[in-house]
């Protein structure tokens, strides 16, 4: 299995710590959980698309784009590191945006990511709610080419095989930290909303032969869907590494019991998670996908998926941009415990 000689542009504070949260874990009284520190990349305030976007600038780089095209919902994490990233490379960055409203914020279409991705330069094309994404990047795909630019098109989340390059990357990180501290690793969870990140991280460990199971906790979509999309780009991110026929539909594991009402929509398991990750270990989660991903992680400690012994990697893929969005789902009573 090799990374090398992929094309690949330097963005990310790499390795991302990894880290004991030593009052959780005793607060939860079930296996010891560490923390991947995926939201410390440092572009922009950081989040997990940022090591997809080495890779997918470094293609876009390799092919003479001057212009790179993502898409995603209006607080879009990766579109706010998308534009980070190109500008650093120097190339136009458009966004389109689909305009849902998920919450009843008037910072959520005007602040959070919205406002970085302003301040980034990004060019921000809003859609309805509704928009066939697909279609709408096509359209401006061939404006831009009409007009005499060279785009590159970025998916959704970044999530194509390309992206999945850097949580292959992060899936040796983690072989290699756990060595270095001496924590064997039973078991990885992060959120998944895009297929990306799980890709690629089921990808790395089993093109290590490490034999850790990884959990993606939906943000969205249903874990039949989602686990086929994961699969596909898996066995694809796999063949670019030189482990083709490594990925086994068995190692891809998607939780979808902790969406609640939709992607976006929060949930008072959501809130408590959040609330508490932040007041026992001053760490912040996000509202879309962190936070559920947290929740659903507590879940599982509490159904006795986990031997005390255990070390549980919890991979914090980022979202603080979006949270400064979402201030009013927070604004409740405190809770009777
Ligand atoms: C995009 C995103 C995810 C999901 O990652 P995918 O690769 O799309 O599955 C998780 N957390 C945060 C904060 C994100 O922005």
């Amino acid at each position: 299995m090799h990374l090398d000689d992929l094309p690949r542009i330097d963005l990310a504070h790499l390795p991302t710590p990894l880290e004991h949260l030593t009052a959780l874990s005793s607060l939860l009284g079930g296996p010891s959980i560490f923390v991947k520190r995926d939201d410390a990349t440092g572009l922009a305030t950081g989040g997990n698309k940022t090591r997809k976007l080495e890779f997918l600038i470094g293609e876009a780089i390799e092919r003479e784009a001057d212009t790179v095209i993502t898409t995603g919902a209006m607080q879009s994490n990766h579109a706010r590191q998308t534009a980070a990233a190109a500008g650093r490379a120097g190339l136009r960055c458009v966004l389109l945006l689909e305009n849902r409203h998920p919450i009843a914020d008037s910072t959520y279409e005007v602040g959070g990511n919205v406002l970085l991705d302003r301040i980034l330069g990004a060019e921000i094309i809003e859609l309805a709610e509704g928009t066939d994404l697909f279609e709408a990047m096509d359209i401006c795909e061939h404006q831009l080419r009409e007009s005499g630019a060279e785009p590159y098109l970025i998916p959704i989340g970044g999530s194509n095989a390309v992206g999945a390059l850097g949580y292959v990357d992060c899936a040796i990180e983690l072989v290699e930290q756990s060595e270095s501290l001496g924590v064997r690793i039973d078991h990885v969870v992060h959120a998944t909303a895009s297929a990306g990140t799980q890709a690629g991280l089921v990808a790395g460990f089993a093109g290590l032969e490490s034999g850790i199971p990884v959990t993606g906790v939906s943000a969205g979509m249903p874990a039949d869907d989602l686990s086929a999309f994961v699969f596909d780009v898996a066995v694809k991110t796999a063949e670019i590494i030189g482990a083709p026929g490594s990925v086994t539909r068995e190692m891809v594991v998607v939780d979808d019991g902790h969406v609640g009402p939709g992607y976006g929509l929060p949930t008072t398991e959501m809130l408590d998670a959040v609330e508490l990750v932040a007041r026992t270990e001053g760490l912040l989660l996000d509202p879309v996908y962190t936070g559920k991903a947290m929740a659903g992680l507590m879940a599982m400690i509490r159904d006795g998926r986990f031997d005390p012994d255990d070390n549980v990697v919890f991979v914090h893929t980022g979202g603080i941009a979006g949270l400064m969005a979402y201030g009013s789902v927070f604004d409740r009573p405190p809770s009777p415990s």
